[in-house]
């Protein structure tokens, strides 16, 4: 079954006012949010809860219709970016929300919940998600989990894989897994909710999640810091992580990206002239250590705000970068990692591969995670990424941080895992999803 039967079968599973045939109400699930990459979808179907997913599946694989699982579509690396003749499964109209879990400090939710909501169900109870990224308002938990994602507080908390205990998902024949008990011990065999963290898609469809929360801290500041370089901003940060306990996000931008969000979004400047690397030191606790920070920003510039409308305002040019860059053209956006030793001189070596005007750098310093963002090339002509990726593996580093490898990154795979490594992801997927339906072309080359 194909085409015209499976759409009616779709459409008594969910509505037809949910299954949409029209190319036209297509773009937003088909182009990606750096509008590099752009798709085609047979149908965009939008399930309303898990028993619609799984009905959604089992129809789509009867039909042995390939499936890509989409969540906020926010993720940066053509995961979510549908082949021809493949079916869209929005999740977001998966929203519920519970049940809460008080004493143990753990929310259950669905998929399509986005990370913005999740703040906002758990605020005021003395508890908090641990994982905070910009895309908040749009990014949802399923997509999330599907892609391990990092963020702001991974310097503390870990990214999404420690801060889920469980998920429920849809199998590419439509059965359904579900481990949301709860419990933190549990060695009873494969960590299944750990296989399918980071998967992107191609493993099942994740319908429900139930989350870790960590105690709210009562107050929190956060300091810009002037620094003469990254090898500088390295070293202050690594500081920080020592001497001031309650570090909540260690984040770079450089002297560029700092002037752009200036010049391309108007925002008022951190520094009245930018240094070559702005570090934003976060810190959440009880009692603000005034010594320990003074220690660290002797001799230096630096900004600092405690009142939630300064702390916001002295984020927006770090969490806007992406949005500034945007404003230039179609950006090469190069997620990676490399070890904190080598970092500086990889900023220099990058430095080499391209004008100086068409690089901005920013990212996650305390975990090494830089985004490497390239204007100007054709959104087509992937050169300038060949040599980025290479030059992370000369240095130790890894091709994918935290937005994962999507299609966008497949093809250099291999520079970050070993030919054995990939043989085992082969042999998984292949026990998860035998005929390749869930999202051919993600991570590993499309079955047969
Ligand atoms: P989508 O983009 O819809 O999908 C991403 C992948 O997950 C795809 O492979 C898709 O098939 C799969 N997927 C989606 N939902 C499901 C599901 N329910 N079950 C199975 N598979 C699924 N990422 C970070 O890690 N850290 C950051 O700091 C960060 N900052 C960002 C800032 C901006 C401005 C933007 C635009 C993006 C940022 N991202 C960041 C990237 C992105 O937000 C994350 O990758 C996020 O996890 C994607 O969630 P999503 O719901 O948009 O997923």
């Amino acid at each position: 079954m194909s085409g015209a039967p499976l759409i009616a079968r779709l459409g008594e599973v969910v509505g037809a006012e949910h299954v949409l045939t029209d190319p036209e109400l297509h773009e937003q699930y088909t182009i990606d949010w750096t509008r590099r990459y752009r798709g085609e979808a047979l149908v965009v179907v939008r399930p309303g809860s898990p028993g619609e997913v799984a009905a959604v599946m089992t129809a789509c694989a009867d039909a042995g219709v390939a499936v890509v699982a989409q969540g906020g579509n926010t993720g940066l690396v053509a995961g979510s970016v549908p082949d021809a003749g493949s079916v869209v499964v929005s999740l977001r109209r998966l929203t519920a929300v519970g049940p809460f879990d008080p004493v143990a400090g753990q929310l259950t939710v669905e998929a399509g919940v986005t990370l913005a909501r999740v703040a906002e169900e758990v605020r005021g109870s003395g508890w908090e998600f641990g994982v905070d990224l910009g895309a908040r308002e749009t990014a949802t938990i399923g997509g999330m989990i599907a892609t391990n994602a990092g963020g702001v507080r991974v310097v503390r908390h870990g990214s999404m894989c420690s801060n889920v205990l469980g998920v429920e998902a849809v199998l590419a024949d439509g059965r359904v897994v579900s481990r949301l008990g709860g419990l933190v011990k549990d060695n009873t065999g494969y960590d299944l909710t750990g296989l399918l963290c980071g998967s992107e898609g191609t493993l099942g469809i994740v319908t429900r999640a139930r989350l870790r929360l960590v105690p709210e801290p009562p107050e929190r500041f956060v300091v810009w810091i002037a620094c003469e370089s990254w090898g500088d901003a390295v070293a202050v940060a690594s500081r920080a992580r020592r001497h001031l306990d309650g570090v909540d996000g260690l984040e770079a931008v450089d002297g560029a990206g700092l002037a752009l969000t200036e010049s391309a979004l108007g925002l008022a400047p951190v520094f009245p002239d930018p240094p070559p690397v702005g570090l934003l030191v976060a810190w959440a606790g009880s009692g603000i250590p005034e010594a320990d920070v003074a220690e660290l920003v002797a001799g230096r510039r630096s900004v600092a705000a405690i009142d939630d409308r300064e702390r916001a305002r002295l984020w927006a040019p770090r969490e806007r970068q992406a949005e500034a860059i945007a404003r230039l053209g179609v950006p090469h956006k190069l997620d990676v990692t490399v070890p904190l030793a080598g970092l500086a001189a990889f900023t220099d070596a990058v430095r080499t591969l391209t004008e100086p005007s068409a690089l901005f750098l920013f990212g996650h310093l305390g975990d090494g995670n830089l985004h490497v963002n390239v204007v100007g090339p054709d959104p087509d002509d992937v050169t300038i990424d060949e040599a980025v990726l290479e030059l992370v593996a000369a240095y130790g580093g890894s091709v994918s941080a935290e937005h994962g490898i999507g299609r966008a990154k497949r093809r250099w795979l291999h520079l970050s895992r070993s030919a054995e490594e990939r043989a085992l992801f082969g042999a998984i997927k292949a026990a998860f999803d035998p005929r390749g339906l869930l999202n051919p072309g993600v991570l590993l080359d499309p079955v047969g």
